[in-house]
């Protein structure tokens, strides 16, 4: 029997869990053939959710879990996830319901036919400010012109990905993760379903305007070094223009005299040019401050417990 994985960070979700619980096992208990595990990654959760997570694994054999040590992002939580998955499949999901357990039949289906990736779009986003909609048209259009490969919109993370995915994705062990650049990164066979996002059934989003900020750098800055270019491009265009000007301002002296002029216009390209280059050092900090990072090869999180048995 084919084995279906789960798969579920939670950071703080001691009311959503157990609704969601409930939904899934309504959803999975329709689907006979498969074996399921559900995988849940505390997240370093600061409420109940690790101990709703102990009750369930007690009752339910189905049920594991594993608790990181402190809060590490989402990102990084499921990375912990496709390292303990032990299904032929992987499908992962928030706990906030906001990914409708009832894609499963459709997604498994799929997955039946031979595709590795089956993967959700929303169609609508849910209840959602106007300005994170906007931020998040702009952070997509930036990132689909600046890099290769092709970052789906309106994708989250809900997909089920094949055994030959998780392998793949569990080889990418950057710490600093957009893993969603990365599932497009792997390539393998992918199908789309769309399907509308609904709310969150309890609890709060935990992102705010500065995480999704931090993402939307990660995202560009880690898939692509097209900021750098732009900034070679722009100081050369900069350059040429100067050049040009020195000339003009060569042959005006020599033609007209010297009157001293021009104090605004010096202070102002003073200030521009100013700004473009803390700009750009700024951007070569980005990039530096990742190859830092990414140097010391530290594990991407550290779990304490994996079912009751702690990590030694
Ligand atoms: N999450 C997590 N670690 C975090 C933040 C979030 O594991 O540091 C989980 C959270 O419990 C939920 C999923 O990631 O299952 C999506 O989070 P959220 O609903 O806050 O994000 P949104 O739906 O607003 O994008
Ligand atoms: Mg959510």
């Amino acid at each position: 029997m084919k084995k279906v994985t789960v798969l579920v960070p939670c950071y703080n979700e001691e009311e959503a869990l157990p609704l969601f619980y409930e939904r899934i096992c309504g959803t999975i208990s329709s689907l006979d053939g498969y074996e399921w595990e559900l995988l849940f990654i505390n997240d370093g959760s600061r409420d109940r959710t690790l101990q709703i997570m102990r009750n369930l694994h007690a009752r339910d054999s189905r049920v594991s879990y594993v608790d990181l040590s402190r809060n590490y992002g989402k990102e990084k939580a499921m990375l912990a996830g496709f390292d303990y998955a032990a299904g032929d499949c992987t499908i992962i999901m928030d706990a906030d319901l906001q990914d409708p357990p009832e894609l499963i039949p459709q997604m498994l289906g799929y997955w039946e036919e031979g595709y590795e990736d089956v993967y959700a779009k929303r169609n609508s986003r849910g209840r959602e400010s106007l300005s994170r909609r906007f931020f998040s048209l702009m952070f997509y259009s930036i990132l689909q012109k600046t890099t290769r490969i092709e970052v789906l919109q309106n994708v989250g993370d809900f997909r089920l990905l094949d055994r030959c995915c998780t392998d793949a994705m569990k080889n990418l062990r950057e710490a600093e993760r957009y893993t969603k650049g990365m599932f497009c990164w792997i390539g393998f066979r992918k199908k789309e379903i769309v399907f509308d996002r609904g709310d969150r059934v309890a609890g709060k989003s935990s992102w705010n305007f500065f995480s999704l900020l931090a993402l939307a750098i990660e995202g560009i800055t880690s898939f692509s070094i097209a900021p750098l270019r732009i900034s070679t491009v722009s100081g050369a265009i900069i350059s040429l223009a100067a050049f040009i000007y020195m000339i003009f301002v060569f042959v005006k002296t020599l033609i007209l005299g010297d009157p001293v002029q021009g104090f605004p216009t010096t202070i102002i390209i003073i200030l521009f040019l100013g700004g473009v280059q803390l700009l750009s050092i700024g951007l070569l900090g980005e990039y530096i401050g990742r190859i830092f990072i990414e140097t010391k090869h530290r594990p991407v999180y550290i779990a304490r417990e994996h079912n009751g048995t702690l990590i030694k």
